[in-house]
């Protein structure tokens, strides 16, 4: 019997796994022949995207029944704009981005792309309007190009290396034995944190969409290449509608706004001077940063 349970638990897990990572969902179940929990609701018309306004109205959610995890969020992503999302661990910011993506939907609220919402369109349109680049990007066991080359079905090779390029991949991988057909992932290179993260950018260059989600990493890269990362992130993110879930503060201080989440509810928000004059949790949040920052010095 347990040898029937065991491969149950493991997609249990991998399915898990990929709803925290805000991994490629489509990609995933494709993988892995699931069904989704969110469908589709009959007649569904696909999103259309104009200027790419992204609004939660009195957003609502828990995964269990038991413990309400966001309480009636109320924000506006302007078209183009780019707003941050900080607060202590826990506090629901991941949740956001996957309730954007529509891996799960409210038990209250709506969730608007451009006055549409998003529970009313095709789930294949509302994906592919949508770029993140998560936290740790899965790679699969094949080629880096093709690796890459996922970001979009059907991309040619010159648009791959073109991404790779606006990556600033392309003088790693000149290096790399077979260019663009080494083996990555598991069973072949295996690639830094940082490399992964620019591979990640480099599929979200390829899927050019108009609304991108930025889940920055917990655990620090060095400082070098995490500035190289914060000025190619912040190439990509010019005329595009951009939600980041930032955990340096340092690397949010040109947003618009600025929400700080505490225990899924807005406790402040604003831009980084309005939030440094408050003197509130956002303000002690860039003291402390500042401190670390002059320790490790
Ligand atoms: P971090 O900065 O640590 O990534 P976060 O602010 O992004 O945290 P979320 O991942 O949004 O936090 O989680 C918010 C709350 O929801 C947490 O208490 C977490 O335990 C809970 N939670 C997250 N995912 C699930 C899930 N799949 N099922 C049940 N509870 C969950």
């Amino acid at each position: 019997l347990m040898q029937l349970f065991r491969p149950l638990d493991l997609l249990g897990m991998v399915y898990r796994t990929i709803c925290q990572g805000l991994v490629d969902m489509d990609a995933m179940f494709k993988l892995i022949d699931t069904k989704q929990e969110v469908v589709d609701k009959p007649g569904a018309k696909p999103l259309q995207v104009s200027d790419g306004t992204v609004r939660f109205e009195n957003v609502v959610f828990n995964y269990d029944d038991d413990r309400k995890i966001l309480h009636g969020l109320d924000f506006e992503v302007p078209a183009d704009g780019t707003l941050a999302i900080v607060g202590p661990s826990g506090a629901g910011k991941s949740t956001i981005a996957r309730l954007l993506f529509r891996f799960y939907d409210p038990q209250d609220g709506r969730i608007l792309i451009d006055g549409q919402d998003i529970a009313e369109v095709t789930q294949h349109s509302l994906r592919g309007a949508i770029g993140i680049v998560p936290q740790d990007s899965v790679l699969f066991n094949d080629s880096i190009g093709y690796n890459i080359g996922y970001g979009r079905e059907g991309a040619t090779q010159a648009e791959i290396e073109e991404a790779a390029r606006g990556a600033a991949l392309d003088g790693f991988i000149a290096k790399l034995p077979d260019g663009y057909d080494t083996q990555v992932g598991e069973r072949g290179l295996k690639l830094s944190g940082g490399e992964k993260q620019r591979v990640a950018i480099a599929r979200t260059l390829l899927k050019n969409p108009p609304i991108l989600i930025l889940d920055e990493a917990t655990s620090a890269l060095d400082s070098r290449t995490e500035d190289e990362i914060q000025a190619t992130l912040a190439k990509i993110s010019e005329r595009r509608t951009t939600l980041i879930i930032a955990h340096r503060l340092s690397t949010i201080t040109h947003a618009d706004e600025i929400i700080v989440l505490n225990e899924g509810r807005i406790a402040e928000r604003g831009s980084h001077r309005q939030l440094l004059v408050k003197r509130g949790l956002y303000a002690d949040m860039w003291k402390r940063q500042a401190e670390d920052q002059r320790e490790k010095a």
